[in-house]
Parts: structure tokens; sequence; C-alpha cells
């Protein structure tokens, strides 16, 4: 009598071969048997013409502070995400000194927008070293495994103090101290270190964050603590410096340690990096040994603008600001209503100098009104800029009218890097051996971005849905987020189906996977908010072995754990 079985489900189980009938039994948290006729089970779950597939391992996420009050994770416990991995770009909360608890929330709330007041209720702090912080979060239950990096940021203040904060430079006693704890933090089960090179991420008071101009001395103290410690992986976000600055020592550190590499690479002016340059360079490394993976998403980062956002095309203007200063949202709607407020807020110009929020609220031509279900792909005919011509109206009319569409909550989605108005370059990008699948931000950038939903677009958009080019086989995209990146980061109990694997699935209603336009919730602590994106169509998703969530309601079972280098 086995404890779970699956019955006639279509399996794809992770390794990229091709998807086959059959049935799944489970004994104790673990896979037993895959294919054929199993056995009868206390449980069983017909599923045929349903996918059954290894639960969605997620690398890229920030729920370092969602982790200690929210047992679900949501939104990424809803898109079958069984396994996520936090600590990334050197944000996080431990190591942390008493004192400094409000810097590290600072630089969270700078870098990834979440809420200061949010985290201020709803982390505890009940740790000061990287170990204790794990212990903690074993102490508490929830719906999914949860991995971390040692984050550079915290490591950096907690032995440098204001002169870390500051980003001078380390010296060798600094870069011994922080060795030790990254050494540490690995022994007690961090799956990682990571690290912050970009201009882009600034603290809350828009100083750059602790790291951000580390020597290369100081990043190889990191790294081969790391490989010191037994290995992981080394995660950086990186724009500061060109190639060869910035990347060689990469490609050294990796062959010298073993460790792997994952670089998230903010491509643009400044950094003078160019994606088909970092593949390239990629390539020749790891051709010599090293073990080196270019983080990419299945869809450009986007920002979603809407009258609950951080950020709108009128957002900036002065008289929107002060009509509508201490409003609530059903307040604002009804004041941008009467006529006379629109051709007030219509003839005011946007009061930003900075360069890139400029372009942000005021490029029509990649501004696209978000429907339900969302378009992530639009033609140029469907921006605001090309919808206004055809109404007759100017961009800043249509862009108007449509944040006032559903009651105030219509969305803008504004794709970055989307120049050509498609993904057509993206889809070799997502399937190439330099690359890893990632940068869903979970938990992050809460007034602005939602795409923890990523792993269900893979398969709605890339592998059934996408008809503006070719698309990606089912099987291809499965592995991808499964073993790919489960392997990533050493965890080779998970991430396929075959007997002997920790019974991490996800049983896919596939014709009828949707997802939803996001939404703006106000669910975090202190009314925090957050977008959100509701999912149709995982009809389980099981953990260890037991049914987590069904038919998208949550079914108690909190069998997540810390999962712990090895
Ligand atoms: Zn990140």
């Amino acid at each position: 009598m086995h404890d779970l079985v699956i019955r006639n489900g279509m399996i794809v189980d992770g390794t990229g071969a091709p998807a086959f009938a059959g049935d799944i039994s489970i004994d104790g948290g673990r896979i037993v048997g895959v294919g054929g006729k199993a056995g009868s089970a206390h449980r069983e779950i017909d599923a045929p013409g349903m996918l059954v597939t290894p639960g969605w391992v997620d690398i890229h996420t920030h729920y370092d502070g969602q982790v200690a009050w929210d047992p679900y994770l949501s939104p990424s416990s809803w898109h079958g995400v069984t396994t996520l991995v936090m600590g990334n770009c050197g944000v996080g909360f431990a190591p942390v000194r008493p004192g400094q608890e409000d810097f590290l929330i600072s630089i969270m709330d700078g870098v990834e927008d979440i809420p200061t007041e949010t985290l201020k209720a709803g982390i505890k702090f009940e740790w000061e070293s990287f170990g204790e912080y794990l212990d903690a979060l074993s102490r508490m239950k929830r719906v999914l495994d949860v991995g971390a990096h040692v984050p550079h940021c915290a490591v950096r203040t907690y032995v440098m103090g204001e002169r870390g904060a500051a980003n001078e430079p380390a010296t060798a006693d600094d870069i011994a101290q922080i060795a030790t704890i990254v050494r540490d933090g690995v022994k007690a089960g961090a799956l990682g270190v990571s690290t912050s090179r970009t201009l882009l991420h600034r603290t809350r008071d828009k100083a750059y964050v602790p790291g951000t101009f580390a020597a290369v001395d100081e990043m190889l103290g990191l790294g081969r603590a790391l490989g010191e410690a037994g290995g992981g992986v080394f995660e950086m976000v990186t724009d500061v410096a060109g190639e060869d600055a910035d990347l060689d020592w990469v490609a050294r550190l990796s062959a010298e340690t073993g460790c792997r590499i994952s670089l998230a690479a903010v491509v643009n002016r400044r950094s003078g990096m160019r994606m088909h340059e970092i593949f390239e360079f990629i390539r020749r490394q790891n051709a010599n040994g090293s073990r080196i993976f270019a983080q990419v998403a299945a869809r450009p980062a986007a920002s979603l603008m809407s009258l609950q956002s951080s950020l709108h095309p009128f957002s900036t203007h002065r008289t929107y600001r002060q009509l509508m200063a201490g409003l609530s949202l059903e307040e604002r709607v009804a004041r941008m209503r009467d006529p006379n407020v629109r051709a007030q807020i219509l003839s005011d110009q946007p009061a930003v100098r900075e360069e890139q929020t400029l372009a942000m609220v005021s490029q029509f031509e990649h501004h696209f009104p978000l429907g339900d279900p969302p378009d992530y792909e639009p033609t140029r005919e469907m921006s605001i800029l090309e919808r206004a011509k055809c109404a007759g109206k100017t961009p800043q009319e249509l862009t108007y009218d449509t944040l006032l569409e559903r009651d105030g909550r219509g969305i803008i989605y504004m794709p970055l890097a989307f120049k050509d108005y498609s993904f057509e370059a993206l889809r070799p990008v997502l399937t190439d051996s330099a690359t890893i699948l990632s940068l869903s931000d979970g938990g992050a950038h809460c007034g602005v971005i939602c795409d923890a939903g990523m792993p269900t677009y893979l398969l709605t958009h890339w592998v059934r849905d996408r008809r503006r080019g070719a698309r990606i086989p089912l099987e291809v995209a499965v592995k991808r987020q499964t073993r790919d990146t489960a392997e990533l980061y050493g965890l080779r109990d998970r991430g396929v189906l075959a007997a002997g694997m920790k019974a991490d699935l996800n049983l896919i209603d596939f014709d009828n996977l949707r997802l939803h336009s996001p939404e703006m919730v106000f669910d975090l602590p202190a009314g925090g908010r957050r977008f959100v994106q509701r999912v149709d169509g995982y009809k389980c998703t099981v953990v260890s072995g037991e049914v987590t969530y069904e038919n998208g309601e949550p079914t108690g079972a909190m069998p997540g754990k810390i999962v712990r280098h090895s």
C-alpha cells in the first residue's frame, strides 16, 4: 500500500525525455515508482490528461523577509514552485549585529521595493549569525522548501560597520573576517553567496549598497571562502564595469574553486555589456573549466504601472500630486473622472530629471494596456502610442483612460528591453547551455513588478500559446525550471521524477492553465502592498509527498524545509 499514487498522468520527468503516460507512486515523501501501473495507495489521484511534472525550482527570489511571516510564500507557491532560493543579489537579513537591522531593511526596501514598515513589522530578528537565521526559519512551518545565499551586503555591514556601508575598501583583515562568515554560513547550510555590483541597486536613502565597488581581492575572498566550505553558487548581479574588468576574475574564481557562478548581468549603456558578448565569454571560459551561467528570464523585466503602483505616467506630475495627495484609490478615481481634473492633469508634464524614470513615464510606444489574460508579447500596434493614433486621442489621454479602467485598477505594462516588439531574440537564449532560467524576483519589487508566475508563463506562452514565432518543446521547458535549476544549486534529490527522488511535483491541467492579470493586494504586515498574480490549472502541488495545494486552494499541509548545502 503506497502513501500516494498519481494515476494515468502524462509524465514529463524533468530530464528532457519525451513525455509518457503512467502512474507515479510515493512512499515516505519519496518517489518509489515512475511509469507503468502502480499498486494501490492510501490516497489515489486520478490524472488522465494531466501533466505530471517535478515541482518548479525557482532560484531567484527575494523572500528573505516574507519567509519570516508567510508560510505560503505566495505568489510563488500558487504557481507550482516547490523549492525557492532567496538571498540573491547581495541583499538579505543575516548576519546582522544588533542595531544594524534598520540599515539592512533600508537596503531591501531600496533595492527590492519591499516596504520598510512591512519588513519592520514582519521580521523579529531572532538571530545574529547566518546559521542562527536558518535555524530560526527552520522552526517555522511552510508549504515549500527554501534555500538561501549568504548576502554580501549583510556580511560587509556586519564586519565593517559604517565603513562597509559607505563602500570603503576592505582591508586584508576585513576580507579575512568576511571569509570566515561566508565559510560559517555555508557550513550552516547556505547554498552559496551573493553580491551586487550594479549602480541600480541603492538603499532607500539612494546610497550604493555595500559591496557595489568591492575590489577584486574582496570578491575573490568571498568566492574562495565559498569554495573552501565545500562550494555552492556565487550569485552576482552586475553592470559596473566592462567585460574584462568584471568578468575575468569571475572566470578565474570558478576555474580555481569549482564554484558555479550565476550571473545576472544588467545590460545597459553604462556597462557597455552586450548579451551575446557575455554568452561568448561564458562559452569560452566554460570550455576551459569554468562553470558560469547567465541568468535569463522567460520574459524581460517589466514595470506594471497603475494608480496603485510606485510609478505611473502621471505620478510625477505636480498637478496630479497636489490634487491626489492623501486620497484613497476610490477617491482618486472619483476625482479623476471629473472632466476639469482630467484637463488639468493632462496639461501638466512629468516632473522628473532622472533620465531612466523620465523614459519610463513617457515612452508611450513601449506602454501597453495589460488585459486579462495578460499578453506579455504584444505587437507595436497594441502600444498606447499606436492605439491612441487610431482612437484620435493623445497617448496621455489614452493612458489616463486606461488607468481608470476596472475602477482604477487598469494596468499599463512596460517591458524593458523590448525594442523590436518581439521575444524572438529571447527564444534561443532560454534554451542556451550558457544560461539558467531565473529572475522571477518572487517577493520583491512589490509596487511595480509581478514576475513570480514566470514558471507558469514558460508553459502557457512559450510551450502552448505563442503564435508570433517558434515555441519551446514542453519537455525542454520543464527541464529548464526543474533539473537544470536544481542541479545548479547541487540539489540532486529533486528536479526529476525518478525513483528515490524527493516527491515534489505538480499536476497540471495544461489546456486550462491560465495566468490572470496581476492585481494589487494590501496583505503584507503593516498593510503593505504587493502585486500578486493568480493562476488556474494547477490541479495539485505535492511537496515531500504531501499535497500542499489542490485546485488552487492550500490544504494546510506544511512539509516545507530549509534546504541546506550538503
Ligand atoms: Zn535579485
